[in-house]
C-alpha cells in the first residue's frame, strides 16, 4: 500500500472563499489519519472524497482556532452518520475540556467513545503504534503549547521470489511468513538456503513530518532527519523575520534551512499570512536554500 497526503487547507487564521485553514488527511498503510482540523475541514474532506468513517485517529497540533475549530462539527457529523467506532483524539492538554464543554452546552450526544490522549511533554514521544505505523510528537516553539507529528512506516516484509522457491518442494506455504521476515530455510539434509536467494528487498518504508506553527527551531532536526516529505509552516517571508519571531512563526527561508539541515526529500510550505496574494514568492525564497521546495495544492493527493 502506498502512502498519500491530501492537504485540505493551508492558510493561516481566517478562512477565505478559495482557501481553508490547516487540515491534512494522511493515508498510510491503509490507516487514515487526520492532522489538524481548522474550520470547514469536513467540507474539505467531502471535496477530497475522503471516507469519514475511515478516520479513527485525529492529531491536533495546538489549540489556536485555525487548527481545531473544525473538530466539534466533525465529531457531531460522525454521530449523525451513525458512527460506533471509538475515535482517538491526540492534542494538547485542555483539548478534552474544550470539546466536552461544547458537547455539554450544545447537548451534543456523541453515541460513540472519544478517547483523549492529552499531551504536555516537551520531549518527543511515541504516541501511536501498530504493526505497520508509528507516530511521534515533534515539540515546537509557538505562542502556546504546540506539537508537530512524525508518521513513520515500520520496516516492511521482504518479497517472496516464487521462481526460486518453486525449486524447493520442501518449502511450504506455512514457511512463507518466516521467509518474509528474513529467515534462512534449512532443508532436510541440513543445507542452508540463504534468505537472499528466496526473497527480494522489501518496499521502502516512507515517513512524513508535519511541522505546524513554530518559530525556527533546530531541536527538531534529529526527529525529522531524512524524512521523505516535510511540511513546514512559513507564515512570512524573511524580510518580516522580526514579526515571525514575535508571533511564533517561521519564514520561508528558515523553513528551507530546516529542510536542508535535516536532509529531507521534499519540503512543502504552508500557513501563509493573508498579506501575500502571489504565493510563488515563498517558493522563490525557499528554493535559494532548498531547491526541492513546493507550494501545497489543496485537495490533490501527493504520493509520499
Ligand atoms: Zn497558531
Amino acid at each position: 500500500m502506498s502512502t498519500y497526503l491530501t492537504i485540505l487547507g493551508f492558510n493561516s487564521a481566517i478562512p477565505t472563499v478559495n482557501s481553508s485553514p490547516t487540515a491534512q488527511f494522511l493515508e498510510m498503510e491503509e490507516r487514515a489519519f487526520l492532522i489538524d482540523c481548522g474550520e470547514g475541514t469536513q467540507v474539505q474532506l467531502r471535496k477530497a472524497k475522503a471516507r469519514f468513517s475511515k478516520i479513527n485517529h485525529i492529531f491536533i497540533s495546538h489549540l489556536h482556532g485555525d487548527h481545531c475549530f473544525g473538530l466539534p462539527g466533525l465529531i457531531a457529523s460522525f454521530r449523525l452518520l451513525g458512527r460506533e467506532t471509538p475515535l482517538h483524539v491526540y492534542g494538547p492538554k485542555g483539548i478534552k475540556e474544550m470539546l466536552e464543554t461544547i458537547f455539554k452546552i450544545t447537548e451534543t450526544h456523541k453515541g460513540f467513545e472519544v478517547i483523549y490522549h492529552e499531551l504536555e511533554s516537551k520531549k518527543s514521544e511515541k504516541i501511536y503504534e501498530d504493526n505497520r505505523v508509528e507516530v511521534y510528537t515533534i515539540p515546537l516553539d509557538h505562542r502556546i503549547y504546540c506539537n508537530g507529528y512524525l508518521f513513520r512506516e515500520k520496516p516492511k516484509e521482504r518479497h517472496l521470489n516464487m521462481q526460486e522457491i518453486a525449486k524447493y518442494p520442501e518449502i511450504e506455504t506455512c514457511d512463507y511468513h518466516n521467509l518474509k521476515l528474513g529467515k534462512d530455510f534449512i532443508l532436510s539434509d541440513g543445507y542452508v538456503l540463504k534468505n537472499k536467494i528466496l526473497t527480494t528487498e522489501p518496499s521502502k518504508s516512507v515517513s512524513y513530518a508535519f511541522c505546524s506553527d513554530t518559530r525556527y527551531l533546530e531541536t527538531i532536526l534529529p526527529i525529522i532527519d531524512r524524512v521523505d516529505v516535510l511540511y513546514h509552516e512559513s507564515t512570512f517571508l524573511h524580510d518580516l523575520k522580526e514579526m515571525a519571531d514575535n508571533t511564533g512563526h517561521t519564514t520561508a527561508l528558515e523553513a528551507a534551512r530546516i529542510a536542508r539541515k535535516a536532509n529531507v526529500g521534499k519540503l512543502i510550505l504552508g500557513h501563509f499570512s493573508n498579506r501575500y496574494h502571489d504565493l510563488s514568492v515563498f517558493t522563490d525564497e525557499a528554493r535559494e536554500v532548498f531547491p526541492n521546495s513546493f507550494l501545497p495544492k489543496a485537495l490533490e493527493p501527493i504520493k509520499i
